[in-house]
Formats: C-alpha cells, sequence, structure tokens
C-alpha cells in the first residue's frame, strides 16, 4: 500500500530520444526535478540505461534525489537494423537513419504500458516523439515537449516555415535572407537539410518534421534547455501564444568534478591526468575541440584539422572520434610525427572517443571552444564564458552558429557551409581555415578581447539564471507549481 508521501508526491515521466545530446540534459532535468520533491522516473532502452546509472545518478540517489529508470526494448531488428543498435551515434548512412526512425515509432506500445504501470502524473517527452502527446492524452495527463534547442533556432525554424525565402532563389549556394525579429540572418539551401531531401522525396524524416510542429501546439507546453538573457527577444517572441518554460543551463546542474567528469559515459581519458595537464597551463591558454557525439570525420578532414591546430601555435585539447576506429593502425590520419611532436611539446592533449566536456570548458586554463555547435555544447560554452570557432555540421547547428556569430557576437566562423548527412562526411573545411579561426580568437586583438569579454558576461548571467531567484530558476518552480495544481496535488 502507497503511504500518503507517495500519493502526494508528484510524479513526472522522462521520455528522451536516444542520443547523448537528448539524453544528458534530460538526466539533467530530471534531477532539477528530482531536487525539488518530484518523483522523476527515466524510460530508455537497455544498452542507453548505463548512461543514467553513472556515477552521477548513483550520487544523486546518495543526496536522496528520488531518480528511477524504467527500460523498454528498443525494435531494432524488427525495422531491419542489426541487435543492439539503439542509439543515433550508430547511424552511417540514411538507410540506417530512416530505420532508426521507423524504430521510434514502434515504442509507442511498450511505452504505453509503462504508463499503464506506473501511472505519472505528467510526461515530459523529447521533441522527436511527436505521438506522446496523445498518448499522454490517453491517461489524462499532460505531455510536455522537450525542445532540444534554443528559442532563436525556433523562431528561425517558425519564420522559415512561414514565409519560405529559400524558395525564392535559384540555386542551393545563392543566399537568401530569414527574417527574425530586428535581425536579418543569411542563409543558404545547402544548410538546410530538409530541403535537401524533399529535392529527393517524402520519407521517414520529413515525414516526422512535419509532425513535430502539430505536436508543439497540441501539446500542454514547452520547455526550453535555454535561459531568458541568453536570447530574451527570440524567448518573448516564441512565447506568445504559448506556454514556455526556460529552465538552463541545466548542465549547471553538474556541481562537483565527479559529477562533470563522469556525465554519461566514463571518460576515455583519466580525469586526473586531463586535470593536470590543464593545471600546467596558463590562464585562457587552450583551445578545445571537440565537435559533439554523433559527428565522425573521415581521415582527410582530420589531417586538415591538425594542421591548423599546429599552424595556429595554440595549446589545444582535440576530441577526435574517427569514422574508422577500429583502424587505428593506419598511419595516414595525423600528418606525419604530428601525435609525437604534440606529446613531447605538450602543446596538444588528444582525446580519443569521449571527453569530460563539463570539466574541461570549465578549466580557466581553457580559452576558447571550437564547436559543432550542437545545442548542449553551445550552451555548455556560454556557461564556461568561452569564445568560439563555429563548425556547424548537420541538424539545426547552422542556424545555432549564427546565434554565436551574428547575435552574441562571442565567436568567428570557421567557414564550413554545407550541411553534411550521417556517413558522407568530407573535407569541408582546410586548415587555413582552421588555423585563422583559432587565432582570431586566441590571439589578443581588440575584436577578440571584446568577444572574451562578451563571452565572460554571458556567462555569469548564465549562472546567475539558475541560482535560487534566477529567471530559470523560477521558471522551473512554477512548471513543478503548475503541475502539481494540474494534478490537484
Ligand atoms: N560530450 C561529452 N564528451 C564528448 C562529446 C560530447 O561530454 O566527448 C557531451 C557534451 O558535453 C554535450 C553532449 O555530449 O552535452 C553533446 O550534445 P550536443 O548537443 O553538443 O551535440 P550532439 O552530440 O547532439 O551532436
Amino acid at each position: 500500500m502507497m503511504n500518503m508521501t507517495e500519493t502526494n508526491q508528484l510524479h513526472i515521466m522522462f521520455f528522451p530520444l536516444m542520443a547523448k545530446g537528448h539524453m544528458l540534459p534530460i538526466m539533467d532535468m530530471a534531477k532539477l526535478f528530482a531536487a525539488r520533491g518530484v518523483k522523476t522516473t527515466i524510460v530508455t532502452t537497455p544498452l542507453n540505461a548505463p548512461v543514467f546509472f553513472s556515477k552521477t545518478t548513483q550520487s544523486s540517489k546518495n543526496r536522496s534525489i528520488n531518480i528511477a529508470i524504467k527500460v523498454l526494448n528498443f525494435p531494432a531488428e524488427e525495422a531491419g537494423l542489426p541487435q543492439g543498435f539503439e542509439s543515433l551515434d550508430l547511424i552511417t548512412s540514411h538507410e540506417t537513419e530512416m530505420k532508426f526512425i521507423t524504430a521510434m515509432n514502434r515504442l509507442q506500445q511498450p511505452l504505453e504500458q509503462i504508463l499503464e504501470e506506473s501511472r505519472p502524473n505528467a510526461l515530459i517527452a523529447d521533441m522527436f516523439f511527436p505521438w506522446t502527446t496523445n498518448l499522454a492524452a490517453k491517461f489524462g495527463i499532460p505531455r510536455l515537449v522537450f525542445y532540444g534547442s534554443g528559442f532563436f533556432t525556433a523562431c528561425i525554424t517558425e519564420s522559415l516555415n512561414k514565409h519560405k525565402p529559400h524558395e525564392h532563389v535559384n540555386s542551393d549556394t545563392e543566399p537568401f535572407i530569414v527574417r527574425v525579429l530586428a535581425h536579418q540572418i543569411k542563409l543558404t539551401r545547402l544548410q538546410l537539410a530538409r530541403l535537401r531531401l524533399e529535392n529527393e522525396q517524402s520519407n521517414e524524416f520529413t515525414r516526422l518534421l512535419d509532425r513535430l510542429d502539430e505536436s508543439f501546439e497540441s501539446s500542454y507546453g514547452v520547455i526550453f534547455n535555454s535561459f531568458y538573457k541568453l536570447e530574451p527577444a527570440f524567448a518573448d517572441q516564441y512565447k506568445q501564444g504559448r506556454k514556455v518554460w526556460h529552465i538552463g543551463p541545466v548542465s549547471l546542474c553538474n556541481r562537483d568534478d565527479d559529477d562533470k567528469a563522469q556525465r554519461g559515459k566514463e571518460a576515455s581519458i583519466d580525469q586526473h591526468d586531463c586535470l593536470k595537464w590543464l593545471d600546467s597551463k596558463k590562464p585562457n591558454s587552450v583551445v578545445y575541440v571537440c565537435f559533439g557525439s554523433l559527428t565522425q570525420f573521415r581521415d582527410s578532414q582530420l589531417i586538415e584539422i591538425a594542421k591548423g591546430l599546429e599552424a595556429s601555435g595554440q595549446e589545444f585539447i582535440w576530441v577526435v572520434r574517427r569514422e574508422n576506429e577500429e583502424d587505428d593502425n593506419n598511419p595516414n590520419w595525423m600528418p606525419k610525427g604530428f601525435e609525437e611532436r604534440t606529446r613531447e611539446s605538450e602543446k596538444g592533449l588528444i582525446i580519443r572517443g569521449w571527453a569530460p566536456q563539463l570539466m574541461i570548458l570549465e578549466h580557466e586554463s581553457v580559452g576558447s571552444f571550437v564547436t559543432h555547435c550542437g545545442w548542449n555544447s553551445l550552451l555548455e560554452g556560454v556557461s564556461a564564458g568561452l569564445p568560439m570557432v563555429t563548425w556547424p555540421i548537420f541538424a539545426e547547428q547552422f542556424f545555432n552558429e549564427k546565434l554565436v556569430t551574428n547575435v552574441l557576437k562571442i565567436g568567428v566562423a570557421v567557414g564550413a557551409e554545407e550541411w553534411v548527412q550521417f556517413g558522407e562526411q568530407r573535407v569541408v573545411v582546410g586548415w587555413e581555415a582552421i588555423e585563422k579561426g583559432v587565432r582570431k580568437v586566441m590571439v589578443v586583438s581588440e575584436e577578440a578581447e571584446e568577444m572574451r569579454n562578451r563571452a565572460r558576461g554571458l556567462g555569469e548571467m548564465a549562472k546567475r539564471a539558475v541560482e535560487e531567484g534566477g529567471s530559470s530558476w523560477n521558471d522551473l518552480n512554477s512548471l513543478v507549481e503548475e503541475l502539481r495544481l494540474f494534478r490537484g496535488l
């Protein structure tokens, strides 16, 4: 029999997409809700469960924070994928991407069963599961959308959908302007994945995108991992006529070094060795280079990055995810002698695999971030007060880049010009552009100093937003309060 405390406790279920860039912020979010006395359950698949069973959640548990994990099977084989294909980072072709989406759509019945058993009071589900809105309605509970990016991108997407400026250009390379508030954002069709796919034909991905907007409107509300002062005008614009909460940067809930270093996955480098290396460097002297959890470069592109970093003369930490990871004997993926020179001079640290990103970004020796502009990385860079070199690869990263370079003015673009599909990596940026970008943010100049000061200011605002009384703190409280009232608790 349930005791009174349990019956009166608000219970929220979280259902993230099976990708690190979605699971990590949802894990942080669950911790934030749990810290406010909410019972939280995260639903995931067997092979993704360890992400949530990391030291982080264990240590949260020690602080009597209540996060339960429920596992459902991912129907990989039913969708024509190999057994164990449960995570977006395994996708290397258009074909497997489509099958992955098919498998995602088949999670309805197992999730329904979990909802039936657990009877939560609300479901916070990833934006890429539009069908969860109707499923939640079956149980009479609100579904809230977890939006994976920021308000700026949400506004750009709306403007594109409404005005379709990309339909008035003659080629994929001719720039068009997207107007959002006072900003005029220049893009090309090559930076819009959806159009490239539409040029082919409707498929699982385009059909999924079509259903997203619809489900945003029919859901109870939308949660953003952002903070008001980062993009106030865009937040105001997107909020018009909608229920919206901004509760980020959620990654700032990871306060001690273990939490930061072990977030989601065991790092490929000993955290103490990494800290020792960083401690030996001067403040703001190291460039951190990482392209998130999904991007894998071809060897030819890796060589350009190595050459560019070396030519910049800066100290660096470079996180390398190779396409042919197992082919480690191939001597051609770095310029001759690069690794030895780097090691001997202690000029750089190469991390093959998974880096303790939060811990690195927040170290005082790190002075800038070469980023693919994944929303989490971008926000983590902002939270650490760092200027950036932007190198978008796919998804909404080209929009996020414009927020950094055009709106916030805390970074320079490396010059990546086109969206790259899973598995079709090419050399898109040459070493000279990488050298130039890195030098622009790292070498002292008036422009660099201004960018650094603006970035530092935003970092302080990010931290204030999640502290008691800050805008994200308050928004989270009012969301919890509203959901309690909704359930009559
Ligand atoms: N991340 C990390 N170590 C790595 C690579 C990524 O900790 O070596 C984390 C990073 O801190 C971020 C997330 O993984 O929280 C990646 O999300 P993002 O939205 O930046 O990019 P995606 O992986 O979705 O492209």
